[in-house]
């Protein structure tokens, strides 16, 4: 844990979004809100092909398709939005945040979300690379299967239905990914996003964490935010996002909140490779990063620092 006495305003990420926590942070200095400097951040990353984990370039699930999850949340307010399983369209997350401005809901998914996305004019894009597809059809060459075309001609040509949940089966640690971001802007406002592909190979229509308020994100004012990575099966049946924070305002200290949301964790059975791992920031402006794992890092930037910064997670093993 780092920084109780740092000046405002503040950005936390994950290990990957050090070019959106730039923007995010330019954003904050020049006296932008929390909740404008977590979306602009995630869509520098949802936009970079280079990170097979987040929007563009996103690993496909098992039939060859990006499926995105995403969600924001406003401390000062407890509003949220999320999208699931969005298929053809980027900016998953200002998606999220339209569902969360502009609907009733928090949550839309699937055919719901792309049509939202249509009638809100964000323009169709195409989220699959060729080094993306290339990554996912390796791992059906190691299995000694040939996904040429799609894998649902594939099932069409076999006399029964491929079996495409033995396929999607045995997440690894390569498959995961995703990034978080929290920030704490200059009028003490807080504000969570968190963006992703999901679990490469997933089986479609699968949902993560990342668009779960309380499982992947969670963002309150008056205690503290949080967000998550990993398996996110995991943070959904312990609920991590919301009990790290709750944890903070039954009065834990910042290090024993992580630690007791990284046991609820445990409890469920973590491994090397169905690791969870949490970010969170309070609004104090302390920050850490928590983790099932070894050598897990996390990124963050304070007011005086003139780039962001690697520090380490705090680990509890099984
Ligand atoms: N939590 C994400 C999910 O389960 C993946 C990740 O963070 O690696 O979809």
């Amino acid at each position: 844990m780092r920084g109780e006495a740092t000046k405002r305003p503040l950005m936390v990420a994950s290990e990957n979004g050090r070019r959106g926590l730039e923007a995010g942070m330019a954003l904050l200095r020049q006296g932008g809100s929390a909740l404008d400097a977590v979306e602009a951040a995630c869509r520098v990353v949802e936009e970079d092909p280079d990170d097979q984990s987040v929007g563009v370039g996103g690993l496909p699930n098992v039939l060859g398709e990006v499926e995105l999850d995403a969600s924001i949340m406003d401390g000062a307010t407890l509003q949220a939005g999320a999208v699931a399983a969005l298929q053809g369209y980027g900016q998953a997350i200002t998606l999220a945040r339209r569902v969360m401005e502009e609907t009733p809901h928090v949550l839309v998914v699937g055919r719901g979300a792309e049509r939202l996305a249509a009638e809100l004019g964000i323009p169709p894009q195409e989220q699959r690379t060729e080094a993306s597809l290339l990554r996912w059809r390796e791992r059906f060459e190691e299995r000694g299967l040939d996904p040429t075309g799609s894998l649902r001609l594939l099932a069409r040509a076999l006399s029964r239905p491929l079996p495409l949940r033995d396929l999607a089966r045995q997440p690894r640690i390569d498959t995961l990914g995703t990034v978080n971001f929290l920030a704490l802007d200059q009028e003490g406002n807080l504000a969570s996003a968190v963006s992703t592909s999901g679990l490469g190979w997933k089986y479609p229509g699968r949902v993560g964490d990342s668009p779960l308020i309380g499982a992947g994100n969670y963002c309150d004012n008056r205690y503290g935010a949080a967000a998550c990575t990993g398996m996110g099966e995991l943070a959904i049946r312990a609920g991590s996002a919301r009990s790290l924070v709750l944890y903070l305002k039954c009065g834990l200290s910042l290090v024993d909140a992580g630690r007791e949301a990284l046991r609820d964790l445990l409890a469920l059975g973590t491994t090397d490779s169905q690791y969870m791992n949490i970010v969170a920031l309070t609004p104090a402006g302390e920050h850490a990063g928590f983790t099932t794992v070894a050598g897990k890092e996390y990124l963050f930037q304070e007011a005086g620092m003139a780039e962001p910064q690697l520090a380490a997670r705090l680990q509890l093993e099984a």
